[in-house]
């Protein structure tokens, strides 16, 4: 498979020099050039998830890695389960949140970091991955190319914008995994990334690659559990997916399975009071905004990256667009409100992501459809800010709870492109 840029300008690229170069040297986005339409066969199979994550995948990375290597990535990175949990009959949740770090990042992660670790055998290289994150991003990568020979992580995180639980997570590992506090918003972070992307100097001394959703191999393994939802859910003719959406990585995953021939009648990009894309869907005008701190922190972003990459699969079509996705902004209010109205009728314990996907479906599904949302976290991620809303102690995972015992280790930076540029440089 090729990949496009966005952009339109630079060559086209293989897949390993899409997956390690993140961003096109001309500023774009990576696109496969084709969209397999996948036998409709294996949507009516049997397979284990590692099975049908490498059917899947392997036309994206054809010719590259081998059916059987890429079994074994699939294997190894989707050791977890994926359970879809039926609330009542028009509402089930798909828990991503049972990988090592307790959000759905871990699919992303695990597989990009297995596949870099592939080719760096293969070619002895060194790399540093740069990774911005408003939380869940940075915990996942860090874990899954933790001790990764060759591999050099920075994770740059905006402060006091984590939750504590996340911080602990980002700032403990140590070994080949470095963190900076960035004193500015997630925003700042993800520019001062694309920014040292496009640097010459800083890649020629110390070649970069990105582990953030602009990275096209995060979103490839993305689209499988979409499938995957769809035949646990035992094939429904015309369901919704909801998915919480900030920087609206993990819908373009769904968009791709869907043009491979995912029969889903919608999807419901659901988000926080950073209300850009639906604003943009009814105005047909797309206006960046100041990421606005909410509680559902992962999808604090006022300027989607993945947008592009929608705008490109639909060729700028707002109609079309429209036809594909719905989309709801839920604020912090009735966020709460939805983690303690699922609490008390079904038992449920939603985290503030999956509340906002919850409401978002409650809000465009008529009570005879059927909908899934997509859990993006555990709550006990979460539980310094559910904790004050249903007024309970909230469960947090042995795992979680270890690394909050650990002492925090960040490197403190001002939203400043030079200090970030010459940390960069001199630190190597
Ligand atoms: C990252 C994240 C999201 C948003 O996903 P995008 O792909 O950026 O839209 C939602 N929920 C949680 C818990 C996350 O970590």
């Amino acid at each position: 498979m090729k990949y496009f840029s966005t952009n339109l300008i630079s060559e086209n690229a293989s897949f390993k020099d899409a997956l390690f170069n993140g961003l096109a040297p001309d500023g774009g986005l990576y696109m496969p050039v084709e969209i397999p339409e996948l036998n409709k066969n294996l949507f009516y199979s049997n397979m284990s998830y590692p099975e049908l994550a490498t059917e899947i995948i392997h036309p994206f990375v054809e010719n590259e890695i081998s059916k059987k290597t890429l079994f074994n990535i699939c294997e190894s990175a989707f050791n977890f389960p994926i359970p879809l949990i039926q609330l009542d009959d028009h509402l089930q949740i798909l828990e991503l949140f049972h990988g090592p770090t307790f959000a759905f990042k871990d699919f992303a992660a695990r597989f990009m970091a297995r596949t870099m670790q592939f080719f760096m055998e293969k070619e002895k290289m060194e790399r540093t991955v740069l990774v911005a994150t408003s939380g869940d991003t940075g915990s996942a990568v860090a874990n899954g190319f933790y001790n990764v020979d060759g591999i050099k992580v920075i994770i740059l995180y905006p402060s006091g914008r984590v939750s504590k639980i996340q911080e602990h997570q980002l700032t403990t590992l140590g070994g080949n995994i470095t963190a900076l506090e960035i004193q500015g918003n997630f925003d700042d972070c993800q520019k001062l990334v694309k920014t040292a992307f496009l640097d010459n100097e800083i890649q020629h001394q110390r070649p970069l690659s990105s582990a953030n959703s602009i990275n096209i191999a995060r979103l490839i393994p993305q689209s499988v559990y979409y499938t995957w939802a769809w035949m646990k859910a035992n094939r429904p003719k015309n369901i919704m997916i909801s998915v919480p959406s900030g920087n609206f990585g993990n819908l373009t995953g769904g968009l791709i399975a869907k043009r491979m021939g995912l029969p889903i009648a919608k999807f419901i990009a659901s988000v926080n009071s950073n209300d850009i894309f639906p604003k943009y869907l009814q105005s047909g005008e797309y206006l960046p905004q100041e990421g606005k701190q909410t509680l559902s922190n992962a999808m604090d972003v006022g300027n989607p990256s993945n947008f592009e990459r929608i705008k490109s699969l639909f060729n700028s079509e707002i109609k079309t667009i429209s036809k594909n996705i719905s989309s709801v902004s839920i604020n912090d209010e009735i966020t709460s409100e939805t983690i303690i109205s699922i609490f008390n009728k079904y038992n449920y314990l939603a985290d503030p992501h999956t509340a906002v996907g919850i409401k978002g479906l409650e809000k465009i599904c008529s009570k005879n459809e059927k909908g899934i949302v997509l859990s993006t976290a555990h709550p006990g991620k979460f539980a310094d800010a559910i904790e004050p809303i249903i007024k309970n102690k909230v469960d947090i995972p042995a795992k979680l709870k270890k690394a909050m015992k650990k002492e925090k280790n960040s490197i403190i930076i001002p939203n400043d492109f030079e200090v970030f540029k010459s940390f960069l440089i001199s630190e190597k």
